[in-house]
């Protein structure tokens, strides 16, 4: 394979950056424009060690910098690699990128040196997947989720379970070699017994999608009432106590935006944000049509009264909208005298989850994350010893490999013939072979990797 150079660090001005390099000629590119101090010859050089010199191009001193060196296998690609620290900035970065360009080097793709790690067999293609779940991560708890998937505890499930078939499976190859016969009495049990649990552990990994999801890419959250209810004095609320993380969204007809905020270890994704906050001068644009569709994605609604006035003909729209929601409606300005009551049977009709709270004093703003995190059972999950999916593509192929065992205990009922049976059971194990990678094709490779940032 070539030898690949990238600028690993994030663009911009910073103390140090990194640049790495992998491949065959590492060293030798290195040796071309690299003069440690103590004049040690590159082959000398111990792997897992640093050294300290200067970048010199045509006489020129580029830079002083620090190199370590990761002699093969014993490197994040296993193959001969070094990272060269120099000082942080873009014009001495890229001008010791260039260098290495003109010594030999190529430019690396996006998530070329963890892609190399993979197809060299350090990681498997699920851990190859966490790395970038790590970087992205907006919250302790997903990078927790990432590390434990770097681990390889998605993957051992995986090929626990794929064991558990296989040993089914050797058991009954005889009689795939005599398909005439039928499935002797024993090996039928063993099947049954299999499939079944099986189907149970994979039935399980495809629930914990639903945490993973959450983990991953927050409670997708938004907040609808009328003007004047209080939906920015809540959103500030809850906005200021907790450091967010925005993200501007391209919209069709005008950017919205998210905010991604983690309160007591709930991560919420509040959609339209940017709306909430127009509605002050645009109160027109923010009619009932507007959350309503807002609300038909989102996996929690929080709707929001004045309740020291009386229902409005809106109010009662609203609870209309929001009737099969996952809702939790909040009766808002409690340090005014109420004229809605938690007990009003136009509430209950919606939901139970009525919390009394003020915007303005904070008052059961508290509660109201209790509430979130008893909803979504936020406090049950635990990823020291559960297993999460927390990738779409993952789920989807959890999903195919059930579909199969399904088909394949169809089969049996039917008194189908042993190798029409472990057909499906095979599919099974293509399919998990997916998550790790083992059968995948180059497609789906360069898709995964092309989400990576640049040098890693
Ligand atoms: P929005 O139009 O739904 O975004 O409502 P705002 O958050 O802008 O609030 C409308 C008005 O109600 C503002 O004058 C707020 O100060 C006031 N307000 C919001 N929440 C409370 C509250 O809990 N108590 C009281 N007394 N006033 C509030």
């Amino acid at each position: 394979m070539s030898t690949i150079v990238s600028i690993s660090t994030a663009p911009g001005i910073g103390g140090i950056g990194i640049i790495r390099m992998s491949g065959e000629d590492s060293f030798k590119i290195l040796d071309k424009i690299f003069f440690p101090k103590n004049k040690q010859r590159i082959e000398d050089i111990k792997g897992y060690s640093i050294k300290y010199g200067n970048i010199i191009e045509d006489g020129e001193i580029i830079d002083e910098v620090l190199v370590s060196y990761f002699k093969a296998p014993k490197s994040y690609t296993t193959e001969n690699m070094c990272e060269i620290n120099t000082h942080g900035g873009n014009i001495i970065l890229k001008r010791i990128l260039e260098i290495c360009l003109k010594n030999g080097a190529e430019l690396a793709e996006p998530g070329e040196f963890t892609k190399r790690a993979f197809l060299n067999g350090r990681i498997d293609l699920a851990q190859a997947e966490s790395v970038i779940d790590v970087i992205n991560a907006k919250s302790d708890r997903e990078a927790k989720s990432g590390i434990k998937q770097l681990e390889g505890f998605l993957s051992k499930e995986i090929k626990d379970i794929k064991k558990e078939i296989m040993s089914v499976l050797t058991n009954i190859d005889v009689t795939i070699d005599y398909p005439e016969y039928d499935v002797p009495e024993v090996e039928e049990k063993q099947l049954t017994t299999m499939l079944d649990n099986v189907e149970k552990r994979l039935l399980k990994l495809e629930k914990s999608f639903d945490n993973g999801k959450i983990i991953k890419d927050g409670i997708q959250t938004v907040i609808i009432g009328k003007p004047n209810a209080g939906k920015s004095s809540l959103l500030n609320a809850i906005l200021k106590e907790n450091r967010a993380i925005v993200t501007d969204i391209e919209g069709t007809t005008r950017d919205t935006i998210e905010e991604f905020v983690t309160i007591n270890g709930i991560p919420l994704k509040l959609v339209d944000t940017a709306g909430i906050r127009e509605a002050k001068d645009e109160v027109e644009k923010i009619g009932i049509t507007k959350s309503k569709e807002e609300a038909e994605n989102a996996d929690l609604v929080i709707a929001i009264f004045d309740s020291s006035k009386q229902l409005s003909k809106e109010d009662i729209e609203i609870l209309d909208i929001i009737k099969n929601k996952n809702v939790i409606i909040l009766l808002n300005k409690s340090d005014l005298n109420a004229e809605i009551r938690e007990n009003d049977e136009r509430l209950l009709k919606v939901t139970k989850n009525i919390l009394k709270i003020s915007a303005l004093t904070k008052e059961g703003i508290e509660e109201l994350y209790d509430k979130i995190s008893e909803m979504f059972n936020l406090n049950k999950i635990n990823l020291d010893n559960e297993v999460l999916i927390t990738n779409i593509r993952h789920k989807n192929i959890i999903s195919n490999a059930i579909t199969n065992i399904k088909k394949a205990k169809e089969q049996m009922r039917l008194n189908m013939p042993i190798d029409i049976i472990t057909i499906y059971i095979n599919d099974v194990l293509e399919n998990l072979s997916e998550i790790t990678g083992e059968f995948v094709t180059e497609e789906i490779i360069n898709d995964i990797f092309s989400k990576f940032c640049l040098g890693k």
